[in-house]
This record gives structure tokens, sequence and C-alpha cells, in this order.
């Protein structure tokens, strides 16, 4: 039975044993109100997820960095493997969860009356950091690395590689994910407030975009550039473990792995030990193919920082 169906059930459950269940409470408490279900859960966040991929391929068009074609094929494929295998497990399990947690009374932000308007940005803040913390994991932790590396495999750099994980490498960060958004007690409107601006985030710092001299810089102060990640997707290993940032540039600034980039620098992108543009299926079954010693050097890289 699919997680989301375990924890519907008891939702349902809770909402008619709850006497003061949050999803009774007040209508001018703004948050809880916005409560929703899976499929309009879903709904949203792809409807996001379709106008932040059309946005990214708009900017790349009208403000080219290098022209680049992208590895589309490729990281399609993913796309595709990767809303099966999700599909499957647990599609829409944060909004599961996150009504699970209203129900039960579960999480910080259950607890603070009040101060309703926080909850949305303490939520994106803290799915950030989250977001954050498990990229710069996959970096030090060799295991990890073996599939967050198919990512870094793309030797060219455009809003398509937003779409290349491999789809372990998601499996893997769904218990993690799940987990703080209970700890967190965050509302559905929360999550998929931090889903779609994630997807945006996610699409325009992989594009071939260049951005205006001035604009780059007051963006760079608050959010994650093109120029910024590109950095990160350097074959250059002293340059690939900076800049681990999705949304906001502020986690790298405050941790101490934040590096400068550009429009105006070029960067060649993809891995050292990757020479030839993967097929599909060569790229699914790299984790099982990465020799040790890259691993090390690329956690000996990362515990320097
Ligand atoms: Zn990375
Ligand atoms: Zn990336």
């Amino acid at each position: 039975m699919r997680l989301e169906r375990i924890l519907v059930a008891q939702l349902v459950e809770a909402a008619d044993d709850a006497p003061v269940s949050h999803f009774r409470r007040p209508p001018n408490e703004l948050i809880w109100s916005l409560a929703m279900t899976e499929s309009q859960f879903q709904a949203v966040r792809t409807a996001g997820f379709l106008l932040a991929l059309g946005v990214a391929v708009a900017l790349q068009y009208l403000a080219p960095h290098m022209r680049q074609r992208g590895s589309w094929r490729v990281n399609a494929a993913f796309w595709a493997i990767n809303a099966a295998v999700i599909g499957v497990v647990c599609g829409a399990c944060a909004c599961t969860v996150a009504r699970w947690a209203a129900a039960h009374d579960v999480g910080l932000l259950q607890r603070i009356d009040g101060i309703a308007w926080l909850a949305l940005p303490a939520t994106v803040a803290a799915l950030d950091l989250v977001s954050y913390a498990w990229h710069r994991a996959n970096h030090v932790i060799p295991f990890l690395w073996r599939f967050h590396q198919v990512h870094h495999s793309d030797p060219t750099f455009t809003a398509s590689t937003a779409l290349r994980f491999h789809p372990g490498e998601l499996l893997l960060s769904l218990p993690l994910r799940l987990s703080v958004v209970a700890a967190l007690g965050a509302s559905p409107a929360g999550v998929v407030l931090f889903e779609i601006l994630f997807a945006f985030a996610n699409f325009f710092e992989h594009g071939d975009i260049d951005l205006p001299v001035a604009l780059e810089r007051r963006l760079g102060r608050v959010c994650i550039t093109p120029a910024l990640h590109r950095r990160h997707h350097s074959r250059q290993r002293e340059e690939l473990n900076t800049n681990f940032g999705t949304i906001f540039v502020f986690w790298d600034r405050l941790l101490g792995t934040h590096r400068h980039s550009s429009s105006t620098q070029r960067v060649r992108t993809g891995l050292p030990y990757i020479d030839s543009p993967p097929t599909i299926g060569s790229a699914l079954g790299l984790p099982l193919r990465a020799p040790l010693w890259q691993e090390a050097a690329v956690r000996a890289q990362g515990s320097n920082r």
C-alpha cells in the first residue's frame, strides 16, 4: 500500500476525532484555511512546474549565455522516469504529511498561535535550508555522491539540466523532506508555495542565461543566479563544492560555501572523469560504476570547506 494511502486513512480518522483540529480553525486564520487535497496540490504544483520551465526557456532564448542546445533527450528521459517512480511511490506525500501534521497537531508552526502570516515564509526558508544541507551532504558522503554525480554529468548547462536527477537521489531525499514537513508542521499551502518557488529557482539557475550586470548583482544578494549555479557545475574540483543553495543565497553566505560568479565568466561544465555525453542507460547506471577514488576526491574536497 502506498504511504499516501496509509496517511490519508489516519487523516480521516483524526479529522473525525479531533475536537480542536486545525481543520476547524477560525476562517480568519489564512494559512490553515488554505488546506488542499492531494489532487489540488498536484494540479497547482504541475502548473507551477510548467510555468517555471516556460519562463526559463524563454529567458534562454531572449538572453542566451552560450547558446547551448542542452542534453534535452537524456534529461527529458530522467524527468519521465522520475515522474513515474515518484508518482508510484508517493506523488503528493508532502501534502499528505502536512495535512496529517495539522490533524494531529504536530509540528513547530502548529504551536505558535497569532503569527499565521509567518508560517509561509518560515516554511519556504526552512525547506530551502534543508535542501541546501541535503545538497551539501550529497557532495560529502560518497554513497550519496554516486547518485548526485548524475546531475553533474550533463556536459551542457541549460534549463533541461534541472530535470536531470537520478531517481535514487530523489527517493533517498524523501524521508528527510517529509520528516522536516512534519517537524515543522508546515501547511499544504506552505509546502506547495515552496515547491513552486523551488521549481522556478531550479529552472532559472540552470538556464543558459546572461543577466545584466546590475540586476545580477542585486539578485545575487538574495537568490541563486544562473552564474552562481553554473560555477557549482564546473569541471574544476575546487569550484564543485561551492554555491549549494537552490532558492536563497543566504545559506551559502552564512556557512562559508559562497563563491562569486557573474554572467561574464565562462565555465566548463560537466565532470572531469566523464569524457563523452552519457546516454540515459549509462547515466542511470552511473551510481554502480563510479570508481572509489573519484568519490574520495570529491569527499576530501567537501570536507576542506
Ligand atoms: Zn551538486
Ligand atoms: Zn544543478
